[in-house]
């Protein structure tokens, strides 16, 4: 290939109540946010260093009016929204058709309200999926759908969060299977297209992970390793970069709010790993790792690498095997 590979970049929006929600924390009911301040934050980084991305945004967050500014900002700098599901729970796995309906739509009408622009894209909660959603996202015409991520790592990951996320962590039965399970890992990491028993398709760009091992190395991985050595977490992304290009797999990268805020500015959640990382030293990591992804691909919207991947060859196809929820320790969204 002639031409630089395609990296696509994503944020998923997930607000304060959000975390305490899947943590189990009961306070999350009053709802507490901190969109406000960190978007501002997040588009002036971009901005800096000439990106252009894609938004995952909850739908409940897109009705408060204190956020409304400040979403319609995303779009009017040059963004995408994608839809993150209408109230984050991270067990879409166990929704019926009609709950999963509502949500999607619920979701799409609130964000294209506010920003608007209507998604075309969606990532689940916690990873979480299943066939039922697929069908839900392919009949309302979405153009792809980001909610895997294939590591075998899941159930560790699910371990260590459970290990160190703190006391009193709720582990309901919806969060029996909270960052997947080794199932995941069989799925593949490049883009692929699923053929639904109904007959339809739908367009999958997994969170992508090192081909082979498949290990994460979206920026949460990174910052863990960057407690320790920051030459590690850049080698190993270089690294991870350099083995999609020879395996012919365009990355999608994955970031978080927590990427860019430390204990100092969400001292609420102080708990996740990573946390005790001031914020300005988050923000350096967070333009150093962005400006490596640029260096030997050319950073992309998902609905750009999405119709990217659409204008090429067909795509090999997949029926979907039973769906769990996921995420990762330090992620955890
Ligand atoms: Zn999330």
């Amino acid at each position: 290939m002639s031409e630089r590979p395609l990296c696509s970049i994503s944020l998923d929006v997930d607000d304060l109540w959000s975390y305490m929600k899947i943590r189990g924390d009961q306070r999350w009911v009053e709802r507490p946010s901190y969109l406000p301040t960190f978007l501002p934050v997040a588009l002036d980084a971009l901005e800096e260093l000439g990106l252009r991305i894609t938004f995952f945004v909850v739908g409940y967050d897109a009705t408060v009016e204190s956020n409304a500014q400040v979403l319609e900002s995303l779009v009017a700098r040059g963004h995408e929204v994608g839809n993150h599901s209408f109230e984050h729970e991270s067990w879409l796995h166990l929704y019926s058709r009609d709950q999963l309906t509502e949500e999607i739509i619920k979701a799409e009408n609130a964000i294209a309200a506010v920003t608007g622009q209507r998604p075309r894209g969606f990532r689940g909660p916690g990873y979480s999926w299943s066939e039922t959603l697929l069908e839900v996202l392919a009949s309302r015409e979405y153009l792809y759908d980001a909610s895997t991520l294939p590591t075998y790592l899941g159930p560790l990951a699910r371990a260590y969060y459970f290990a160190t996320a703190g006391k009193g962590i709720s582990k309901t039965p919806e969060r029996k299977t909270l960052f997947g399970t080794f199932r995941d890992g069989l799925r593949p990491v490049g883009a692929y297209e699923w053929a639904l028993r109904n007959g339809q398709t739908l367009l999958e760009i997994p969170v992508t992970t090192m081909p082979g091992i498949k290990a994460p190395f979206h920026f949460s991985y990174l910052l863990f390793l960057a407690r320790r050595s920051e030459a590690l977490a850049f080698g190993y992304l270089r690294t991870a970069l350099a083995v999609c290009r020879a395996a012919g797999v365009e990355p999608s990268f994955l970031l978080h709010p927590l990427d860019l805020m430390g204990g100092d500015e969400a001292p609420a959640l102080a708990f996740f790993p990573g946390m005790d990382l001031p914020s300005t030293r988050k923000r350096g990591l967070f333009r150093k790792a962005l400006e490596i992804l640029a260096e030997h691909h050319t950073p992309v919207t998902m609905s750009a690498h999405a119709s990217a991947i659409r204008a090429r060859a067909r795509l090999a196809r997949r029926v979907p095997d039973a769906a769990t929820a996921a995420a990762s320790p330090a992620t955890a969204r």
